[in-house]
């Protein structure tokens, strides 16, 4: 699921790499016709879904030749994922969009490799409950998380005391509020070591991206918000560690390359070949590890007190940064905006403690509504 995104782009690699290793099934974009169409053509899917309706045709007119089904809309997306050959889906499509396929697939038993994290923040209790009743493996494909998940590969009977998710720190560490006022779309966009989606850019600009993780580690590795800690790790280089009860610690280190841990959750338990380049001690004499700025940068404490608080707050939180991101690239809002609106939905939407999935949706709709309301 969005196969033509960031992710999706070079998962596509990662199987051209390894093409007696794995077949595409299913492959679904939101509204990028051209590339789905090469994609398809060259991969050869049973089926495809563009999310769009008025590309639909366009897809259509091309594939059918190729005898690859075309299906459009959300429904098809939230559906396509329970077919019988599939066994896993990459989760790879952007925000809240995901929850509902992720849903149907882990009611489906298909195994999860997940890029999109929105899901586990916005729902973390209900989907992690429902993969443990359907046996389904939620396997990380975010850097951080795929590196404290190789970490624990042979350590399931030992606890983990504790996990330090590493963050870059994004273009703008050590940059102070005054500095941050007039920060332009174009300055946000150019992350110093990962080339990624518009969205998640901006997120690792503002730390909410940080912020998000941490509520996903919450829900992947079931931990205590106070077991979970941010170092700022210019370089890179360090993914995640985690600390266990003898106070050792284990890292995951390499190149910053997001198809390691896309091939890692697709491989596991197996380690697959790979020609990407090797880390050199020498061109890294020095990393380095420093304090988050919590304060200057808010939306990192605003996800802790989401996690500390429960219920729908984390959904409140993501649905309201999707608005305002959205506004932010849309030139509608400045940057401080983001986590100032994502604040007052936190403070003014209505709190629920056990959310079901209904409340979820509507949670995030009228968080939508509201953000809108404080953008306009
Ligand atoms: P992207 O914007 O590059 O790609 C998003 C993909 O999802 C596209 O294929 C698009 O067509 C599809 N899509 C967008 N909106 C959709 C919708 N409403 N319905 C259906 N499909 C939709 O994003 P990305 O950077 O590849 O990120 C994808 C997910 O992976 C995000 O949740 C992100 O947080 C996570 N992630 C990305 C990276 C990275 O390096 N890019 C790293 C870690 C985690
Ligand atoms: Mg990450």
């Amino acid at each position: 699921m969005g196969s033509t995104g960031s992710i999706g782009t070079q998962a596509l690699e990662v199987v051209e790499e390894h093409t007696n290793q794995f077949q595409v099934e299913v492959l679904t974009a939101n509204s990028n016709a051209d590339l789905l169409i090469q994609q398809a053509i060259k991969f050869k899917p049973n089926a495809v879904v563009i999310v769009d309706e008025t590309k639909y045709q366009q897809v259509a007119d091309v594939l059918w030749e190729h005898d690859i089904k075309t299906y459009k809309g959300e429904e098809a997306l939230a559906q396509v994922v329970e077919m019988e050959s599939v066994d896993v889906v990459l989760t790879a499509l952007v925000g809240y969009a995901g929850l509902l396929p992720t849903i149907n697939a882990i009611k489906a038993k298909k195994a999860i490799a997940l890029a999109n994290k929105e899901t586990l923040v916005v729902a973390g209790e209900l989907i992690t409950k429902l993969a443990r009743e359907n046996g389904v493996a939620i396997l990380p494909v975010d850097s951080e998380h795929g590196a404290i998940f190789e970490c624990l590969v042979g350590e399931h009977q030992n606890k983990i005391e504790k996990i330090y998710l590493t963050a870059s720190g994004g273009p703008f560490r050590g940059k102070t509020k005054e500095e941050l006022k007039s920060i332009t779309k174009e300055q946000a966009l150019k992350h110093p070591n990962w080339d990624m989606g518009a969205k998640i850019t901006i997120d690792s600009a503002t730390l909410m991206n940080k912020g998000l993780e941490v509520i996903e580690a919450k829900w992947l590795f079931n931990l205590q918000p106070d077991q979970i800690d941010v170092i700022v790790h210019p370089q890179s280089i360090v993914h995640s560690l985690v600390q266990f009860e003898d106070g050792s610690m284990k890292a995951q280190m390499g190149l910053p390359n997001m198809k390691h841990p896309i091939q890692y959750a697709l491989s596991f338990p197996f380690r697959f070949s790979s020609k990407s380049p090797r880390f050199n001690f020498m061109d890294y004499p020095e990393l380095t590890f420093e304090a988050p700025d919590k304060i200057t940068f808010k939306n990192l404490s605003l996800a802790y007190e989401a996690m500390e608080k429960g219920g729908n707050l984390a959904c409140i939180l993501n649905a309201a940064n999707e608005v305002a991101v959205a506004a932010f690239l849309n030139d509608q809002i400045g940057f401080l905006d983001i986590a100032t609106i994502n604040q007052k939905c936190m403070e003014q939407v209505t709190f629920i403690k056990n959310p079901a999935y209904e409340d979820y949706v509507s949670t995030d709709a009228k968080t939508r509504e509201l953000a809108n309301s404080l953008i306009r």
